[in-house]
């Protein structure tokens, strides 16, 4: 069975050559004569995966020294709630609305204090970021809460907010180094890993260290950063074997000339397909211009019926994992660092054919 162009939105494509090397390692990691899966997670060799791993990140990303990286477990999820567990402190926080993922993340924010939402394009079905007019934010805030890119809908911030000394937390799971950001500008950064780093399992935490504070005594302990930080993320189990996948992944990228390479190539990747958007006189896509997102890309023709024989037919040909969320509809491309200019470029001429066809 030959691989397919896997459009999935999440868990999604990984490169194949770090598939190749998994499957290369998985009887007998570097000869320790186990796998990664049977180690111990207090072996020296777990601990060399675990700290290259980091490192790698550090690497990667540009991560301050005065930031603590950890592996957490529970998906971005679980960070909605430890982030309020943890950083509400004054009991008041300032978030933007920009789709589904931030309005879970104010729903359990909301159960540990005030919440300020300062701005929402949910009358539009969050085709856009809203305009934010930092006389409106909250000096006096815990944090500053921001969605950096809406899979589902296909928007992400171009510009971040100016927050000043109100610590800036980000959900960065579907954009996480796919383009450069200045990771001093934020107090705390999440991503699960299944979307731009690995296999589901894991979720990535990188903190100031200033935020990482004894929290209120009844917040369960695996749900305290504090813990995690004192035990490098080894004070349970960790993921260890999607952590060991993250850590091939951030291989891959380094090799590839890093984030700066890996933007110019998305930015490249993304405009292929918004180009023919634009162009087409069947599909269309559907956010604002400015707010395009480099990593899902939705799009529309305008009637169902054509939407489903497109994604019928697109799976038949090997494109697969392209129907849209079931809040939007229409179609969804999620083109994350993993998949290839080729799968963009061949889904494009699918599209083109498809529209002749179909005219
Ligand atoms: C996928 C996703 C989540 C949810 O991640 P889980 O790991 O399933 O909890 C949260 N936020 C964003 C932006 C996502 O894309």
């Amino acid at each position: 069975m030959k691989r397919v162009y896997n459009f999935s939105a999440g868990p999604s494509v990984l490169p194949v050559e770090v598939l190749e090397t998994v499957r290369d390692e998985v009887l007998n990691w570097h000869d320790s004569g186990m796998s990664v899966m049977e180690m111990s997670h207090r072996s020296k060799w777990f601990d060399e995966i675990i700290t290259r791993t980091e490192e790698d990140l550090r690497d990667l990303m540009a991560i301050p020294s005065n930031y603590k990286v950890l592996f957490l477990q529970g998906g971005a999820t679980t960070q909605f709630s430890m982030v309020p567990m943890n950083l509400m402190r004054k009991g008041k926080a300032d978030y933007v609305n920009t789709g589904a993922w931030s309005k879970k993340a104010i729903s359990e924010a909301r159960k540990f204090g005030k919440v300020n939402i300062l701005a929402s394009s949910e009358e539009s079905t969050f085709t856009y970021i809203p305009e934010l007019d930092p006389k409106t934010f909250s000096a006096d805030a815990d944090y500053f809460y921001i969605t950096t890119n809406n899979t589902i809908y296909g928007t992400r911030y171009t510009k971040l907010p100016d927050t000043g000394n109100v610590p800036l937390v980000a959900d960065m799971s579907s954009n996480i180094l796919s383009e450069v950001y200045d990771v001093s500008k934020f107090g705390l950064i999440f991503a699960g890993a299944q979307k731009n780093m690995g296999p589901a399992g894991v979720t990535v935490v990188i903190i100031r260290e200033d935020l990482v504070n004894d929290a209120h005594p009844e917040v369960p302990t695996l749900l305290q950063y504090k813990i995690h930080a004192e035990n490098r993320s080894m004070y349970n189990t960790p993921p260890c074997y999607a952590i060991y996948i993250c850590g091939l992944v951030f291989k891959w990228l380094k090799k590839l000339g890093g984030v700066p390479a890996m933007q110019k190539i998305n930015e490249e990747k993304a405009k292929i397909l918004y180009d023919y958007l634009d162009d087409s006189s069947m599909f269309k896509g559907t956010v604002a211009k400015k707010d395009r997102s480099l990593m899902n890309i939705p799009f529309v023709t305008g009637d169902k019926d054509l939407d489903a024989k497109f994604i019928k037919e697109a799976a038949e040909r090997g494109f697969v994992n392209l129907k849209g969320h079931r809040s939007v509809g229409g179609m969804r491309a999620s083109i994350y660092n993993a998949m290839p200019t080729e799968g963009v470029k061949a889904l494009v001429e699918f599209m083109k054919d498809f529209e002749m066809k179909n005219k």
